[in-house]
């Protein structure tokens, strides 16, 4: 007998975290293998934030927060979007969640009812069609390819607006292509959507500071759009704060109160420590961290040189987060070493059994042809890993 809901049975599990999973459990058996699965930074959290945090408990912190977060925390975010972003926003607006994922979570829960439209432009990052089929909604795909840098048109997402489109749902800098989204092109974007007031643009800028040219614009910066709008951001990749789950949303008012009345029955007010080093983070000039950024940009150059000379790949340049998301529709549907692939999560199957480097297939990205690579990693793996993987193939059979 199935017990589960429909709305499980819809559900996949996460691949990026399925694919690490297989890491793990090959390396509790003695394999040597390189994991470019998961993104996460691999550096520790900053001294500064670990000693908030240590005086957070010391002062007792320990009790139910806000639901929304607490006011200082969501003082400094707005103080934040105003320095950064030129966003003008009062803390009644903001939403403190468990990580980013939870603050999408609110804003879908928020505004899609079942059957609705979310324009998703792909490759998307893996959790957006599964929470909008969490939600009873629909996903509606934009496609796009490396040659256009996977970056949709303001042209293309017209032609996919409906009367049932509720949302636009995508990363700037985007997860997995590592392209972003540049002024221009914002506004044109901007421009279609203020002529559909029934669409929400959740805009995803979790990567933000990950940016090699530093000239990240938010969506919302554009007043056409402000009232239409959710800023979702937060501290998992900017200050190597994963585990800490701190994330938030900046929304029109109407919006704020949804993400509070969904996050106030679902998991409350978000971890307390964690939301006081968050103040600390913020307030912090991000000089301190920027040695991060410049440590992910030099491993974008090693890897770059090295994957270009792989076999079969066709790699994009990525302007921001840390993610590279080659083309390799060379494979598709080719034997290799015995093997049959299908796909592109075929190929990091392949990849993992026999060069034992460990990455992410398209597929769940909504990209049949790539694979993502995380260069959240060291040098000494990242090397490596591309040795083995052009050794690998190199001497593949292939038919
Ligand atoms: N958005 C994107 C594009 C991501 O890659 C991630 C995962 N790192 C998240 C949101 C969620 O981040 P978190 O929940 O850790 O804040
Ligand atoms: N967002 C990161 C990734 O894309 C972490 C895993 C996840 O939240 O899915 O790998």
């Amino acid at each position: 007998m199935n017990k589960y809901s429909e709305r499980l049975n819809r559900l996949s599990f996460s691949q990026t975290f399925v694919m690490s999973n297989k890491v793990r459990e090959m390396k509790a058996k003695g394999l040597d293998v390189i994991s470019l699965t998961l993104g996460e930074p691999d550096f520790d959290v900053p001294p500064n934030i670990k000693e908030a945090a240590f005086a957070a408990i010391n002062e007792n912190f320990s009790h139910y927060s806000p639901v929304p977060g607490f006011l200082d925390l969501r003082q400094a975010i707005c103080e934040k979007l105003k320095r950064d972003n030129n966003l003008e926003y009062a803390p009644s607006q903001i939403c403190v969640s468990n990580g980013a994922k939870q603050s999408i979570l609110n804003v879908l829960a928020s505004i899609v009812d079942d059957g609705d439209e979310v324009i998703l432009p792909a490759p998307y990052w893996v959790s957006y069609d599964e929470m909008v089929k969490m939600m009873g909604g629909k996903s509606v795909f934009i496609e796009t390819s490396i040659e256009n840098n996977f970056k949709m048109t303001a042209e293309q997402l017209e032609s996919a607006i409906t009367p049932q489109t509720k949302a636009l749902l995508y990363s700037s800098p985007c997860n997995p292509s590592g392209s972003y989204y540049r002024y221009e092109e914002l506004e044109k974007i901007a421009n279609v959507v203020a002529k559909y007031p029934h669409v929400t643009i959740i805009s995803d800028e979790i990567y933000e500071y990950i940016n090699y040219d530093g000239e990240h614009t938010s969506i919302a910066e554009f007043p056409q759009v402000y009232e239409q709008t959710a800023v979702i951001n937060g501290m998992s990749k900017a200050f190597a704060m994963t585990g800490w789950r701190i994330g938030y949303s900046a929304c029109p008012a109407w919006l704020a109160v949804g993400c509070e009345k969904i996050q106030g029955q679902m998991t409350s007010g978000a971890n307390t420590m964690a939301q006081k080093a968050s103040v600390t983070a913020l307030k912090t000039d991000y000089s301190e961290y920027r040695f991060m950024i410049d440590e992910f940009r030099n491993r974008r150059e090693l890897v770059y040189n090295l994957m270009k000379e792989i076999p079969g790949f066709t790699v994009n340049y990525p302007e921001a987060a840390f993610y590279f998301f080659p083309d390799i529709s060379y494979y598709i549907e080719k034997t290799l070493n015995g093997k049959f692939i299908q796909d592109a999560d075929d190929f990091a199957m392949f990849l993992l059994d026999e060069a034992l480097v460990g990455t992410v297939g398209g597929v769940s990205f909504g990209n049949q042809t790539c694979v993502r690579f995380s260069y959240a990693a060291s040098e000494k793996d990242l090397k490596e890993a591309m040795k083995r993987i052009k050794e690998c193939l190199e001497k593949a059979t292939i038919s």
